[in-house]
């Protein structure tokens, strides 16, 4: 077991080599919680992007042959190899990214999951024999693996963003050419470092660090890029999709989200507290699926807002590698000045800061978490994702005006409702316009289900079966003179 130095590589891994960048130019990798300089990886650009994808191309045939069993064992393997080393990885990825230990932890043990859940998918990735209409005919639907897969991962979740990604790719037989965000590189690397340990034959796990646009660029013009899979911001989502239409590829994108948290009169108010907390507060409000506004029925609103100050009040703020810290800095300054900018309008427009309000004492990116009341529909929150700890409170008269107020944006990833009133729960389940709904529940992120978005959160989803579908081509061939 080694320790998190072990594993921060300050290489790119290109074709079963651990490769500079061809300018020798680094980018500096900083620590959220100090400012310090933590290290350095190479900025690379398209030479070094085009070599990847051949020798991806150049892997895919033997990897997409290989025995099934064998490459479900890799898989295995894989998985046994984040376990093994999770506290390691967690602490490189606080050191990074700034979210505290436990949550990091929590990252590396969901990203496991995903592994071993792609790995039991790969074996019940079957076709069909259709029934033909004509005598004499057979119908054959088989699947198999895109080919070459381009992907490019945010800084929230660094590393279990890949393994939604790279665990599906290679339990499909798809070799991988992966571009993790600049402010987090090096839990991204740390997959090839993993892959490479295990035994990934050279050229099937492929990681970058550089230059978006220019990786990016690389991934989209190559016409052996079968598949590019993004997570991010919506408008790079979209910049992509419009570039993915000379090559006509395959993509999957899992964009922004700005959810509704809707607690109704016949809620369980500390169950409603609580999951406000998780969604709300997780990873400093830094999560795609993060309550970004929180409805609440004129009935339970001051009491629940009582109980959602005092628990805001109630967390620890600090370095995530402290003891008991619940609230890590944010990524950047720049998140800071977004979240302050985001209040100022409004408490301009008429809200009321009910706790929180500025940037932290312990400066740098570090933000008091905060409670808006008063939020309304013209406040930009209502549309723009906060990305940061602000939890603005709306109240609303009812369900009709809830589901209306919800729905009322661009996005469509992410949604919540508290209420005990089954029916309620089915109408808001057709009611509202997204790809997930969480019931009682702030967390609801799991392997097993289709995680995605519709609307401008998204295309395509992870987790679940449909995830290894995303990975697959469909062909048919049809039989004839039987
Ligand atoms: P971002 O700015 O879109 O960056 C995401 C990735 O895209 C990074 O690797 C980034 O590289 C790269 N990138 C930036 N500009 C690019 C360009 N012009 N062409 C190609 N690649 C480009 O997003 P972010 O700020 O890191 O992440 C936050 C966003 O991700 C939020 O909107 C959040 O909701 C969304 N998100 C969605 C999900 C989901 O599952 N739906 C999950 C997590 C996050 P550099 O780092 O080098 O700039």
């Amino acid at each position: 077991m080694a320790n998190w130095q072990a594993w921060m590589k300050e290489a790119a891994y290109v074709d079963g080599a651990w490769v500079n960048a061809d300018s020798g130019e680094t980018i500096d990798v900083t620590n959220p919680a100090t400012g310090d300089v933590l290290g350095h990886v190479p900025n690379c650009g398209t030479a070094e992007t085009e070599r990847a994808i051949a020798a991806a191309q150049g892997a895919f045939g033997d990897f997409a042959a290989m025995p099934l069993m064998d490459r479900v064992g890799l898989l295995w393997k894989l998985h046994d190899a984040l376990m093994d080393n999770q506290d390691a990885l967690a602490e490189l990825l606080t050191i990074e990214m700034g979210k505290p230990l436990a949550e990091a932890k929590g990252e590396i043990g969901i990203g496991a999951q995903y592994v071993r859940w792609f790995a039991e998918e790969a074996r019940r990735a079957k076709g069909e024999i259709v029934p033909a209409g004509v005598n004499g005919r057979r119908i054959l639907v088989t699947k198999h693996p895109v080919g070459v897969v381009g992907m490019i991962t945010p800084w929230n979740f660094p590393s279990s963003m890949l393994a939604r990604k790279i665990a599906p790719a290679l339990a499909a037989g798809c070799p991988v050419v992966a571009k993790p965000a600049t402010a987090t590189p090096y839990s991204g690397l740390a997959w090839a470092a993993l892959a490479e340990d295990v035994g990934y034959p050279a050229g099937v796990v492929n990681v970058l660090t550089g230059s978006a646009r220019k990786i990016a660029g690389a991934m989209m013009d190559a016409p052996e890029v079968r598949k590019v899979t993004f997570t991010g911001s919506t408008d790079v989502g979209k910049e992509l999709i419009r570039q993915s239409a000379d090559t006509v590829k395959k993509v999957s994108m899992e964009l922004g989200g700005n959810a509704p948290f809707i607690v109704f009169d016949d809620a369980d108010l500390d169950k409603a507290v609580d999951g406000a907390m998780a969604s709300k507060f997780r990873n400093s409000g830094q999560t795609c699926v993060c309550a970004n506004r929180i409805y609440v029925q004129a009935g339970v609103h001051d009491a629940f807002v009582e109980k959602l100050v005092a628990a805001t009040k109630a967390m620890k703020v600090g370095d995530g590698r402290e003891e008991g810290v619940e609230q890590g800095p944010l990524i950047d300054g720049d998140a800071v000045a977004k979240v302050q900018e985001l209040l100022d309008d409004a408490t301009a427009k008429g809200g009321n800061v009910a706790c929180g309000g500025k940037a932290h004492a312990l400066g740098g990116s570090f933000y008091e978490p905060t409670v808006v009341t008063g939020a309304t529909q013209d406040m930009a929150f209502a549309q723009e994702e906060i990305f940061g700890p602000l939890a603005p409170v709306f109240k609303f008269e009812t369900e009709q005006e809830a589901i209306e107020m919800a729905n009322d944006t661009v996005f469509g990833l992410a949604s919540y409702a508290y209420t005990s009133d089954m029916g309620r729960a089915f109408r808001l389940n057709e009611g509202l316009q997204y790809g997930m709904i969480g019931i009682n529940s702030g967390l609801i992120t799991t392997v097993e289900a289709p995680f995605g978005g519709v609307k401008e959160s998204g295309l395509g989803k992870e987790g679940g079966s449909q995830g290894l579908e995303d990975y697959l081509e469909t062909k048919y061939v049809c039989i004839d003179g039987v």
